[in-house]
């Protein structure tokens, strides 16, 4: 018997997701993120919910390969470009759009001999300060990229800092288009929180919106507004089962540390998830959980292999019940929202998609796609 921790991936959440992220943005073209494999998910897993994309952007040049071999035959976007020379080829061979952010990744194309032009996007640092070529560099960095003969056509890119914050994107937007004014070429800057929430924004020229989060059913502004208010699903369901219980009296405590203190008699069920689940460890007594789709609480530490709930509010709980710790019970459809569980860990639900880890095994409950 495998332990009972599964992650669950739902294709039809994405797909789900990825339609709410074209109404809120209907005139631009989805540039669907794909990075830390599909966040998480699988890209196989996501590609299946992602069809619909006009486009994807990955991180690594492994990522855009996978979604050839998935017989993607649309654009795909190099986020963070190259990251040495040797790279373009592949760029080239596999029809890889990349992102051009510094002087070397300008020098490294003029070197290259390429029998077909790239098209790349220059990344403005707009207010952000990673990547991109300052507002005042901007310029001479256009017309060093348009005089080359292996550049065949030049998109805008930048990247907002606050779009879901009370800073929001005005700041970073107007120097955007300002800059790019007169430049013929694309724009991309929208992230999934600056779609949501500017999608439908008339200075917004966006040609590409680049969605990550979003279409993985997490609300990239939590708590400000939740994944219910944005009519997204969650596209992964992280669950196990009850493998023992424990009935504690007043005084009994729970776990490393004995963190908790029964102040009356209770029971306690242990279920098969910890940190060396990608399970964050500073979550604790207090965080939700589904048991049977019942709202529960954890009780005390989260250890490796382990954490403790309380079955008190669960009628007929006990071995072997079903534990959701994010996503969607099975059984009764009731949702725990990644993001509520990350909020108490003091996290995002980015980390904790990110973060499962390689022991846990992970399945999508729809076919997947070939591969070539
Ligand atoms: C990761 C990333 C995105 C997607 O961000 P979300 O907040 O997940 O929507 C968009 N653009 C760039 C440049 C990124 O690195």
């Amino acid at each position: 018997m495998p332990r009972p921790i599964l992650a669950t991936i739902h294709p039809q959440a994405i797909r789900h997701n990825l339609e709410r992220v074209r109404q809120a943005a209907p005139d631009a073209k989805l540039m669907c993120v794909t990075k830390a494999n599909a966040y998480g998910h699988g890209v196989e897993r996501a590609f299946e919910g992602l069809r619909a994309a006009d486009g994807f952007a990955v991180l690594e040049l492994a990522e855009a390969q996978r979604l050839r071999q998935l017989d993607w035959r649309g654009p795909i976007l190099l986020l963070e470009g190259v990251f040495e020379v040797r790279d373009l080829e592949l760029c080239s061979r596999l029809g890889v759009w990349h992102t051009i952010h510094c002087d070397e990744q300008i020098d490294w194309l003029a070197g290259h001999k390429t029998q077909v032009p790239h098209r790349v996007f220059l990344k403005m640092n707009s207010g952000m300060n990673r990547l991109g070529f300052t507002p005042e560099r901007f310029r001479s960095a256009y017309a060093r990229l348009n005089a080359l003969p292996q550049v065949e056509e030049i998109s805008f890119i930048t990247h907002f800092s606050d779009a879901d914050g009370v800073r929001g994107i005005d700041h970073q937007l107007q120097v955007f288009m300002e800059v790019t004014a007169d430049l013929p070429g694309e724009r991309s800057d929208c992230n999934s929180a600056a779609t949501l929430i500017f999608g439908g924004d008339a200075r917004v020229r966006n040609d590409w919106v680049r969605p990550g989060i979003v279409l993985y059913g997490s609300a990239p502004d939590y708590p400000a507004r939740t994944a219910d208010d944005w009519g997204l699903q969650p596209a992964m369901t992280l669950s196990t089962k009850v493998i023992g219980t424990q009935t504690l009296k007043a005084g009994d405590t729970v776990g490393y540390g004995s963190t908790f203190t029964a102040d009356g008699p209770m029971q306690l069920g242990v279920i098969a998830c910890g940190y060396a689940d990608g399970y964050p460890r500073s979550c604790g007594t207090g965080t939700p959980v589904l048991v049977n789709g019942v709202r529960a609480r954890l009780l005390g530490r989260v250890s490796m292999d382990m954490i403790c709930v309380d079955l008190t509010p669960v009628p007929g709980a006990g071995m072997g019940s079903e534990v959701v710790l994010w996503g969607q019970s099975p059984t009764t459809g009731a949702v725990l929202s990644i993001d509520e569980v990350a909020a108490a860990g003091g996290t995002v639900g980015y980390e904790l998609m990110c973060a499962v880890a390689p022991r846990v095994p992970v399945v999508s409950d729809e076919a997947l796609p070939a591969c070539k």
